[in-house]
């Protein structure tokens, strides 16, 4: 049954038009974070992303009309992290909802005396709790328009498996195989670090956001484990070495293997 169940998925999804060949061989060379991917890592990516496009619903919003390239080039960057996770990784939830440009996010919480604040932030992009992913485009076409630095796009995705187990808090769901207090013991260290060299206002390889709450360091240094593994490798090897066993890709491996065009 599940087999049959497959195959019919399978053919529904081929039998839509994924990403047209010109425009994928475009996205290949215009994405810093598809640097180095082997052929078949491209396949299964380019496989992933038209599944992608077929389970989730992006809408524009804001006045933003989106069209099919808009589209694909968010699904593409959405699949990174899930290369070696699978689509299942992406389950509860079904909109990605886009702005032109950042938005302002209205946060309600309650203080330690009961107190109640509200807040409001300009965002790039947000991830709710069983609910949409929410980005701006101008951030999220970034990634193909030489912004090296960051991907909202990766960030977001970051925070939904991480909040497959609950809060966004740096701890997603690991692998039968991997150890939690491994992990935490790699990640509390490298936070703790981070913070510190934040505070002293040192010069930091990553994004200083990062020192908001172990959350967003999980967040942006998946953002650079998919664009700049090396910087994490030398910086936190233990942080590195546990990534590598979550996502199931070594992209500092791959990177060393590639001979660009
Ligand atoms: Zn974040």
């Amino acid at each position: 049954m599940i087999a049959r169940l497959r195959w019919w998925w399978d053919e529904r999804v081929r039998g839509r038009p994924a990403i047209p060949d010109g425009e994928w061989r475009d996205l290949c060379r215009r994405l810093p974070l598809l640097a180095g991917y082997t052929p078949q890592e491209l396949h299964r990516l380019r496989r992933l992303a038209s599944r992608f496009l077929y389970v989730k619903a992006i809408h524009g919003a804001g006045g933003l009309e989106l069209d099919g390239p808009m589209r694909r080039l968010i699904a593409l960057q959405a699949c990174v992290p899930v290369l070696g996770l699978g689509l299942e990784w992406y389950r509860g939830w079904v909109s990605v909802i886009v702005y032109p440009d950042e938005f302002v996010a209205r946060h309600e919480w309650v203080d330690e005396f009961g107190v109640a604040h509200e807040v409001e932030r300009e965002l790039s992009g947000e991830s709710w709790p069983e609910g949409p992913v929410v980005l701006s485009w101008s951030d999220a076409a970034g990634g193909a328009e030489g912004e090296e630095w960051g991907n909202v796009v990766v960030h977001e995705m970051a925070h939904k498996l991480d909040l497959l187990n609950g809060e966004a808090n740096g701890m997603p769901p690991l692998h039968p195989e991997m150890s939690r207090p491994a992990w935490a013991r790699a990640f509390n260290d490298a936070y703790e670090d981070f913070c510190q060299r934040v505070e002293r206002e040192e010069p930091v390889a990553f994004d200083e956001y990062g020192a908001d709450d172990p959350g967003e360091f999980f967040a942006v240094l998946s953002e650079a484990f998919f664009l700049h593994p090396h910087e994490i490798l030398e910086v936190y090897p233990p942080v590195y070495r546990q990534l590598c066993a979550f996502y199931r890709q070594d992209p500092a491996r791959r990177l060393d293997a590639w001979q660009p065009p």
